[in-house]
Order: structure tokens, then C-alpha cells, then sequence
């Protein structure tokens, strides 16, 4: 067995490690000894969506948002396609902002791809800081980091998680993130799969489901480490905002 992960815009879009998502995935694959091939996707170079088994998209600046806009249009029709094929996506914060409608920054209003119908609207005060969700998809907190100034209106879709600390979408501290079909769109850096194994193997499990047309358990791996960390981060937050 044997899945693509495809890096986006690793040139533009590399704020704050996200990087470290594509190799979480890649190590958790080839663990389990599938195959897992990485393809760097510069800006402005062509997308093989069909080739494509995981897109994985990070943050970036409001500049570098800026700079991609022009680009977003020739992308569109496919990765629209490909999201709504099941195609698997991770989107962190600026991508996440991306594949709404529009993001309005501070002088700019940027297109995005419309695969989500949300919007995000800068605002002055930077949502900076350590975050911790429960999320029903997962057992284990999620935690992260966030720094945004955009607020995003997510609508009627679901949420990847409750904030027991941090900001979330609008700054309001209740809701984070977005989960539609097989697209993860969220604020949280960390980079997010180390700090969370559980989202790095639902991604997995969701992008080999797809490629191969049945359900394939992955075998488990020692996560102790990371589950013991996962649980000090939480716990050290959540303490502290009670
Ligand atoms: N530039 C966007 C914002 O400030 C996204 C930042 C990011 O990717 N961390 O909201």
C-alpha cells in the first residue's frame, strides 16, 4: 500500500512548523510499513489532484496570503472536485482562511477557493496563544497553538472542537476549526498531528479508505510519549482557566 501526501505552497505557507504535519504523516505510514510519498508542491506549480491522496496546507502571513490570491482561480474547479470526491485535506489557519470565500485583511479583501461557504474578517487584537479543544471525534483533548488576527464565521457546518481554552473561529472562546467531508480545517499550529496522533491517523485512515475502497485499521503504534505530553498541555491550561 502506498499514499501520496502533497505539501502545499511550502515556500509560502510555512509558518510556525506546520511542515512537521506532512512528516508526522509520512512517519505514521511508513511505521505501520505502507509507503508514503511526499510531494513538495511549489507555488504556482500544478496540482496532480487525481494523483493526490493528502493535501497538506499551512499557514502564512497576511502578506503571503496577498501574494497567492492571484493564483487561487487556476485551482479552484479541481480542488473544489477534489474535496467533494472525499479528497483528504489539511488546512491550517491561513489555508484554513483560504478555502473559504474571501479573508479580509487589514487592507485587502483575498478571494479564496469557496470549497467552504465561511468567511474570515480581520480584526485588531491577535488571537495569540496556547489552545485546548474536546472534540467528539476524538478521545484525547486536542491541543495547539493559534495566532490569527481573521475571525471566521463557520456557519452551520461542524466545528472540530469546543474550546476549553484559547480562542477559536471568532475569538469568542467557544468553537474551533471545521470538519467537512474529508477536509480538517483549523487555527491550531504545533505543528497540530504531532501534538494530536489521533487527528494524524483518522486523516490516514480516511485518505486509505478512499485509495483502496475499503476500511484498513492501522496498526498502533507507541503514542505513549505523545498522549503524556498531549495530557500535560491540556491539563496545564484547562487548571489554569478555572
Ligand atoms: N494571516 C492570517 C491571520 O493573521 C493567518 C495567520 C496564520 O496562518 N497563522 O489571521
Amino acid at each position: 500500500m502506498r499514499l501520496v501526501i502533497g505539501h502545499l505552497y511550502p515556500d509560502l505557507f510555512h509558518l510556525y512548523s506546520d511542515r512537521g504535519n506532512v512528516c508526522c504523516l509520512q512517519k505514521r505510514l511508513q511505521w505501520r510499513g505502507i509507503e508514503a510519498e511526499v510531494t513538495p508542491i511549489l507555488f504556482g506549480e500544478r496540482i496532480d489532484f487525481a494523483g493526490m491522496d493528502i493535501l497538506c496546507w499551512g499557514g502564512a502571513s497576511d502578506r503571503g496570503q496577498e501574494m497567492a490570491a492571484g493564483h487561487l482561480p487556476k485551482i479552484r474547479q479541481d480542488f473544489r472536485a477534489y474535496v467533494e470526491d472525499g479528497g483528504v485535506v489539511l488546512a491550517i489557519c491561513a489555508a484554513y482562511q483560504l478555502l473559504g470565500r474571501y479573508y479580509r485583511t487589514e487592507k485587502k479583501k483575498v478571494e479564496g477557493l469557496g470549497v467552504l461557504d465561511i468567511c474570515t474578517e480581520w480584526r485588531p487584537g491577535r488571537l495569540v496563544g496556547n489552545i485546548v479543544l474536546e472534540s467528539p471525534l476524538f478521545t484525547a483533548p486536542v491541543v495547539g497553538f493559534e495566532n490569527h488576527a481573521g475571525r471566521t464565521e463557520i456557519g452551520e457546518y461542524t466545528p472540530l472542537g469546543n474550546v476549553l481554552f484559547g480562542h477559536g473561529n471568532m475569538g469568542r472562546g467557544d468553537y474551533e476549526g471545521l470538519v467537512y467531508k474529508n477536509v480538517i480545517a483549523t487555527y491550531l499550529h504545533g505543528p497540530l498531528l504531532p501534538k494530536n496522533p489521533q487527528i494524524c491517523d483518522v486523516l490516514l485512515k480516511r485518505a486509505l479508505k478512499r485509495r483502496y475502497g475499503r476500511e484498513i485499521s492501522l496498526d498502533p503504534l507507541p503514542d505513549e510519549e505523545e498522549y503524556r505530553a498531549n495530557r500535560q498541555i491540556a491539563e496545564r491550561y484547562t487548571r489554569s482557566s478555572v
